[in-house]
């Protein structure tokens, strides 16, 4: 099991996630007996520093909201640990967990899906302080108020209803809703996938100012390297449940070493006329995590592949840059 390397070994980690399993039971047949698996995650294990920000990129079905959802403990995990403040949160019961609840919050994509569209801004945001027994009515409307100029909206926005406002405003009253217990670590699922690019970067500095003001660490899950380029400190990449390479933001950028890395990076776009496209395409979908590959779980769509890629796993590396390819051997 290797662990992304951190860019302080001298700090204590906030987050501690090691060899986390989420395999759903697949049921078949007539009886619905389960026969088999759903190994959305699948032994992922990696650090999160306070006040650092990890992107964790990779196309849709490759497990990396489950991930998250499992940090958030929406799922209950197969196996695995997830130590936070000296505790196992994937041992707790739900009574057990709610301390822990204030301390991980999470944004969604679709901020209308999140937010309950019977209730105004102002007791949508009420709300965390009434389910963790936090101030009075008066003490819970001053500080609706304070969340909401946080993140850039009118005070007055707490009469208003979630369908009156736009994409990125909706997503501003989420991200206000996660702040409002004050948590440590937020686990951001695609937060900006559902938004015009112009209104992506708003949102993003927004988060960026956000961790600077109250030292927040961020879980930033996205299927678009470009879109966590300037956000991440550091980036794993996730391949049909498990962290095929991992690194400093920039090392990956610029020496991506798995072929799955490389094809991500070559279809980002370069603002420039006279660069000349390389892009890697990749052939398919990500395969079914019920029946995944032999050997490398990528060797189905690798441009790299070779006859051993075919049986045998590669193991992850033990560098600054852990890499799972049999092109880096261990
Ligand atoms: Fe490609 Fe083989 Fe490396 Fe897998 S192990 S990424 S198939 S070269």
């Amino acid at each position: 099991m290797s662990v992304i390397p951190l860019s302080d070994s001298s700090v204590q980690p906030l987050l501690q996630v090691r060899d986390l399993k989420m395999h759903f039971p697949v049921k078949e047949g007539i009886f619905m007996r389960t026969g088999k698996f759903n190994k959305a995650v699948d032994g992922v294990s990696f650090d999160i520093m306070p006040g650092e920000t990890l992107g964790l990129v990779g196309e849709s079905g490759c497990g990396k909201s489950t991930l998250g959802r499992c940090i958030a403990r929406l799922y209950q995990p197969t196996a695995g640990h997830i130590h936070f403040k000296g505790t196992d949160l994937a041992t707790l019961g739900r009574k057990a967990m709610m301390p822990f609840r204030r301390d991980i919050q999470m944004i969604f994509q679709d901020p209308m899906e999140s937010l309950n569209s019977r209730h105004t801004v102002g007791e949508i945001l009420e709300e965390p302080f009434i389910v963790h027994n936090i101030g009075d009515k008066v003490w819970r409307r001053q500080r609706v108020s304070e969340l909401l100029e946080l993140v850039g909206l009118p005070a007055r926005s707490a009469t208003r209803y979630p369908f009156e406002f736009s994409g990125g405003q909706r997503q501003r009253i989420g991200i206000a809703r996660a702040i409002a217990l004050n948590p440590k670590l937020i686990i951001c699922d695609e937060p900006v996938s559902a938004l015009d690019v112009s209104i992506q970067s708003q949102i993003l500095n927004l988060l960026i100012d956000l961790q600077k003001e109250f030292n927040l660490s961020y879980l930033f899950i996205a299927h678009d390297l470009a879109v966590v380029k300037h956000i991440s400190d550091r980036i794993a990449i996730m391949y049909l449940g498990r962290i095929v390479e991992s690194g400093e933001g920039e090392s990956i950028y610029r020496t991506a070493r798995h072929p799955y890395t490389q094809s991500l990076i070559s279809a980002i776009p370069v603002p420039d006329p006279h660069h000349t496209s390389q892009r890697q395409i990749l052939v398919g979908d990500v395969p079914s995590p019920i029946n995944p590959p032999s050997g490398c779980a990528f060797h189905t769509r690798c441009p790299k592949v070779m006859d051993t890629c075919k049986t045998t796993a590669p193991a992850l590396t033990q560098d600054h840059q852990p890499v799972s390819c049999h092109l880096y051997p261990v």
